[in-house]
């Protein structure tokens, strides 16, 4: 599926790729909106329709991934609410064993999110991540999502690379999208992000799950 041969440079996705979707899907579609109606003495299903309307007018933006913004928004401590459930923030299958093998082959191993600092430092708190590549990076260091040409031009720019050897992984098709338009030789995508809900088919980049299936 890889022509590791090719392959100087490793950029990897948190959320979904690496770890665990399910913290961010029960946390978002799920806890948030509970939080929210408590404080707002409102029903759950009114809290999630009207949260779910907000999540969607900021889709593919950085916006979408800020937590300052949706604590604001809110007029709740999101970041705080990401501790109420760190005991579902987990490596996806084989993931911390790839990151080992990666970082021993000599390849460049760096971390690629649209994740907000605070939300990377809490996931790194329980995983170690951050140790386990040269460099992380966030999309809002650039101010501009992993979606959009001006993250991939600004996050080069900072960190350059050879985008002709370097392997991209990502789990969300339009970030894929956005790296091949660039010009990232190699990419993937992960077929089931989120362990809690079935694998996903149909892509147009070649899919898997564990790491152990793609591992050199
Ligand atoms: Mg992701």
């Amino acid at each position: 599926m890889l022509d590791w041969c090719a392959i100087d440079t490793v950029l990897l996705d948190m959320d979904g790729t690496l770890l665990d979707l399910n913290f961010d899907n029960v946390l978002w579609n799920e806890h948030i909106p509970l939080r929210y109606a408590e404080h707002h003495g409102m029903s759950c299903e009114a809290a999630r329709e009207h949260l779910f309307a907000q999540f969607s007018t900021h889709r593919n933006t950085l916006r979408f991934y800020c937590l300052d913004h949706w604590s604001e928004v809110t007029g709740m401590d999101v970041v705080a609410m990401h501790r109420e459930l760190t005991h579902l923030i987990r490596y996806r299958p084989h993931a911390r064993a790839f990151l080992e093998r990666m970082m021993s082959s000599g390849r460049h191993v760096r971390l690629v999110t649209n994740s907000h600092r605070d939300g990377i430092d809490i996931k790194n708190e329980f995983t170690g991540l951050t140790e386990l590549t040269h460099l992380t990076i966030s999309s809002h260091d650039y101010d501009a999502p992993k979606e959009s040409q001006e993250f991939w031009q600004r996050f080069a720019r900072h960190h350059p690379f050879d985008k002709a050897r370097a392997l991209f992984i990502d789990d969300n098709v339009n970030v894929l999208d956005a790296a091949r338009t660039y010009g990232i030789a190699q990419l993937c995508i992960v077929s089931q992000p989120d362990s809690a809900r079935p694998p996903r088919v149909g892509f147009d980049y070649p899919a898997f799950n564990g790491f152990d299936e793609i591992m050199p």
